[in-house]
């Protein structure tokens, strides 16, 4: 089966044509046949599309919105111009998995889209004010296109995080809160954290009841999870992604009094503290330079910067805080896994993480650390280390076309039996 995975940000839609089944998932042989990405929808769009082992096309177009942007993603999967092997018309695509930020307390798992699913979806729009809208977006523009008879499905970056007990979920603030609003964490990399438990759970040929790991997501967003018996019992990011770590643009953990002391002292509005706690802190706003984790390992070495170190030293930091306390919380862990464009590429920042953690058995193989990066996954710790660590590279596109394919065969055998 071909699934066309779908990621619609505010303005943007991200895409790969996975070819997968119940044989080659068991296999592990399922594969992405191209992938691309249309930023800039609705002006002068920028279109980079890439179909496996061939050379990538990039141009720019005038696309007004999703349905256009996915036309233009569908005519060119089909065109003999992609050269994918098997893809020669709109049929060939089977089914399309929609990434969707937020399924709130609603949805435990991924689901069949139909209306019911997509109400539910909306109902979680006041949850993701800026997400849910374009998820939504994409959902009609692909059920425009493609029409009823291929199933969609709906993929949530919360889902993993539904095995959470209260006492991970809950903020210290009056219980009828969390009642009459759904004040609560809810944790996002879902698909992610998801994926990493289930990677490493392959790489050891374990069972996942036997998966008691930390999972570290470290991008432009970051967040860590604790994974015990392969579930997720916590998250570092909350009722919206800004809490838990700092981030490139995000500050994580404040505290809420900071706010209104910032009204008295600045006289920001409740939207500039939210654009300065989202957009202006984090790597950025502790550097004064830049929220790209190469550039200020660039800048401390060439030049040695105090800021970038400090802005560096900082996160190292707090990602170390939260392997302390998920490693308490999950009555000790067998590995803490790394992955994002931070986790999967830089040794230094690992390096910088794990220095500090020997108390809990963990002990780098600074070599093997040094090796890894570039897509390649891994064990970084010595032979001797109590407390493994791994790099694994992420792959949120792979689980969401299995989820869908998976999601439709469960409703084909619903339907048989
Ligand atoms: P997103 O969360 O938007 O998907 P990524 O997972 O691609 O982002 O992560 C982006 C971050 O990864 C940036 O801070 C970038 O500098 C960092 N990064 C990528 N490659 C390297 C590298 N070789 N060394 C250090 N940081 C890197």
């Amino acid at each position: 089966m071909n699934v066309l995975v779908l990621n619609c940000g505010s303005s943007s839609i991200k895409f790969q044509v996975i070819e997968t089944d119940k044989a080659l998932i068991a296999r592990d042989e399922d594969r992405c046949l191209a992938r691309g990405l249309i930023e800039r929808v609705g002006g002068l769009a920028l279109i980079r599309f890439q179909a496996t082992g061939r050379a990538p096309l990039k141009e720019d177009a005038p696309l007004r919105d999703y349905r256009a942007a996915l036309d233009r993603i569908v005519r060119w999967v089909i065109s003999p111009d992609s050269g994918i092997d098997g893809l020669r018309s709109a049929a060939d695509i089977h089914a399309v998995g929609h990434r969707v930020v937020h399924g709130g307390e609603k949805f435990r798992a991924s689901v069949l889209i139909d209306r019911a699913v997509i109400e539910g979806i909306e109902e979680c729009v006041e949850l993701a004010p800026l997400h849910n809208p374009a998820n939504l977006r994409g959902i009609r523009a692909a059920q425009e296109i493609f029409g009823p008879g291929v199933p969609q499905a709906a993929v949530f970056d919360t889902a993993f995080h539904a095995t959470m007990p209260p006492t991970a979920y809950l903020y210290g603030i009056p219980y009828h809160l969390y009642r009459r609003h759904k004040i609560r964490r809810y944790g996002f990399h879902g698909t992610s954290h998801r994926y990493l438990a289930y990677r490493y759970r392959t790489m050891r040929g374990l069972p996942k009841e036997k998966v008691n790991v930390v999972t570290l997501h470290l991008g432009n967003g970051c967040s860590a999870c604790a994974v015990k018996g392969g579930a997720s019992i916590n998250t570092s990011m909350g009722f919206t992604p800004l809490e838990g770590m700092l981030m490139g643009t995000r500050a994580g953990d404040v505290d809420a009094s900071v706010l209104e002391y910032l009204t008295h002292k600045e006289g920001f509005s409740l939207s500039e503290l939210l654009t300065m706690l989202n957009k202006q802190s984090g790597l950025l706003g502790v550097s004064g330079m830049t929220s790209d984790m190469r550039e200020l390992l660039e800048e401390e070495r060439e030049h040695g910067d105090r800021r970038a170190r400090l802005a560096i030293d900082l996160f190292c930091a707090v990602v170390r805080r939260y392997i302390g306390a998920y490693y308490a919380e999950l009555g000790g862990a067998d590995a803490l896994i790394f992955s994002g464009g931070i986790g999967e590429n830089s040794a230094a920042v690992r390096r910088r993480i794990c220095a500090g953690l020997e108390c809990l058995g963990l002990s780098l193989d600074q070599r093997r650390n040094a090796a890894l990066a570039g897509g390649k996954a891994g064990l970084i710790s010595s032979a001797r280390s109590r407390l493994r660590a791994y790099v694994i590279p992420t792959d949120e596109e792979l689980l969401i076309a299995r989820d869908t394919y998976r999601a439709i065969a469960a409703a084909g055998a619903a339907r048989g039996a």
